[in-house]
């Protein structure tokens, strides 16, 4: 079996588990189940599993961005790799949300204004849009670094890379160790990777066993709406842009962006999901990590389809429970303002609502409403999650492809990347140990 397969097994296993323990009733506070279980079993492994993912963004995406930036051959590429990817970050983002504020303003009016009340939510500071410019540039690096600042440790990280280009040939062995420790990162990522059938099962069963199936059902009109216009978008929008842009197979496409997909559904958080996702566009469909070690850390910082249109859907939903009208100039300010806030959230879980919040106060809806939408959110992190890193890709294909920096052999390949055992050669254990031995020597 796949990891993949396995993976999927796990997620089906995890789903019906949690499902049992939810409908049984048998998830209170204070019994075995909710202490011992979900609160500790299922809680521990997932959450030991979803650290230890964060525990490789930082570095990989150091080494990566080094060896990506030296291995770009024309550092002016750089500059048009920025480019198209910040421009199609944008475009999508903004066909996001147009799609899902047409779709959620023609269906959901039909539905009249339900009488769900009394649900609260207290209001965040979201970081004004000045700010996320000001704050690429880090004033410390080592605060960048352990705070997981993405963009300033992309700053950094390019910056390093094309100091090191001037460097000129007394670079030649950082980059060589540079370039190591990359691979040596992609290995840990596949350790990390191995472990997801157990992460993925307690991840799954515990969400499911938390979710609130009644408040599911409330809601339902704005959960079909948004899922349906989710996943059009995933499948619509996306995959023809993927077709027009980079004439890529859309079905090798989607089956290998599986995994990442399943990976953002489970931690719903793009910024832990970067590892996979970086693996998978590399090393699965072929794409050059002097594309993608950029890409992918600067669209799970600033591309998340899937929240705009959680946004767009959650404005003209609460709009209508409050029967406030917002016009289409109220409605272009939630796309204006919803692109911007995709720039400034960082991917992890929830942080849409935070930004929503945002939104809300821009075209003067009660911030308030927000609380109505949140026993649900859960699930719909998950998916939306999937749909942004799934941008990310599409993106991260399409610059790759007009810049000429995609294998197509691996693309075309199905079994091209595939994680196969983790076995550590007796050569190379040999090899380094002489080499080792060698140094203590002399
Ligand atoms: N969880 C999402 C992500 O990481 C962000 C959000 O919509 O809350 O991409």
């Amino acid at each position: 079996m796949t990891l993949t397969s396995k993976v999927l097994l796990a997620m089906a296993l995890g789903i019906v588990i949690g499902l049992l323990i939810n409908l049984s009733g048998i998830n209170v506070e204070g019994g075995f189940t909710h202490e011992y279980i979900v609160g500790g079993l299922f809680d521990i492994i997932g959450t030991m599993f979803i650290t230890a993912l964060k525990m490789l963004v930082v570095p990989l995406v150091f080494f990566s961005l080094i060896s990506g930036v030296l291995g770009i051959g024309d550092i002016r590429k750089l500059g048009s790799v920025g480019l198209k990817s910040f421009g199609l970050y944008m475009l999508t983002t903004a066909i996001a949300i147009a799609t899902a504020i047409s779709l959620a303003a023609i269906v959901i009016p039909f539905f009249t204004a339900s009488s769900i009340t009394g649900a609260t939510f207290t209001e965040k500071e979201a970081p004004p849009i000045s700010d996320v410019l000001v704050n690429i540039i880090p004033d410390n690096v080592i605060h960048a670094f352990a705070s997981g600042n993405m963009l300033q440790i992309i700053f950094f990280s390019i910056l390093l890379g094309i100091s090191l280009l001037m460097v000129g040939k007394k670079a030649q062995h950082i980059a060589e160790g540079i370039e190591v420790m990359n691979e040596a990162m992609m290995h840990m990522v596949n350790i990390v990777m191995s472990i997801a059938p157990y992460a993925v099962f307690a991840l799954l069963a515990k969400a499911v066993a938390e979710l609130g199936f009644d408040l599911l059902a409330q809601l339902v009109v704005y959960v079909v709406v948004l899922i349906v216009a989710l996943l059009f978008h995933l499948f619509g929008t996306l995959m023809v842009l993927l077709k027009l842009f980079s004439k890529l197979n859309i079905s090798i496409f989607l089956n290998k962006i599986r995994d990442a997909q399943i990976f953002a559904f489970s931690t719903a958080s793009s910024n832990a999901t970067i590892p996979v996702t970086l693996r998978t566009v590399t090393k699965r469909m072929g794409v050059d990590n002097s594309v993608a070690s950029f890409t992918v850390p600067f669209g799970a910082t600033i591309n998340m389809d899937g929240t705009a249109i959680m946004q767009g859907v959650a404005t003209v939903f609460i709009a209508n429970i409050y029967g406030i009208e917002l016009g289409i100039g109220g409605y272009l300010t939630v796309i204006m303002m919803s692109v911007l806030a995709s720039i400034g959230t960082a991917g992890v879980p929830g942080v849409g609502l935070i930004m929503l919040s945002m939104v809300f106060v821009q075209v003067g809806l009660p911030v308030e409403g927000i609380g109505l939408i949140l026993g649900v959110d859960r699930l719909l992190d998950m998916i939306r999650t999937s749909v942004n890193v799934t941008g990310d890709a599409v993106v991260t294909c399409v610059v790759a492809k007009s810049e000429d920096e995609i294998d197509l052999a691996t693309f075309g390949d199905l079994n091209a990347g595939l994680i196969k055992s983790l076995e550590i050669d007796e050569e190379s254990e040999d090899t380094l140990a002489k080499v080792v031995h060698k140094v203590e020597e002399s």
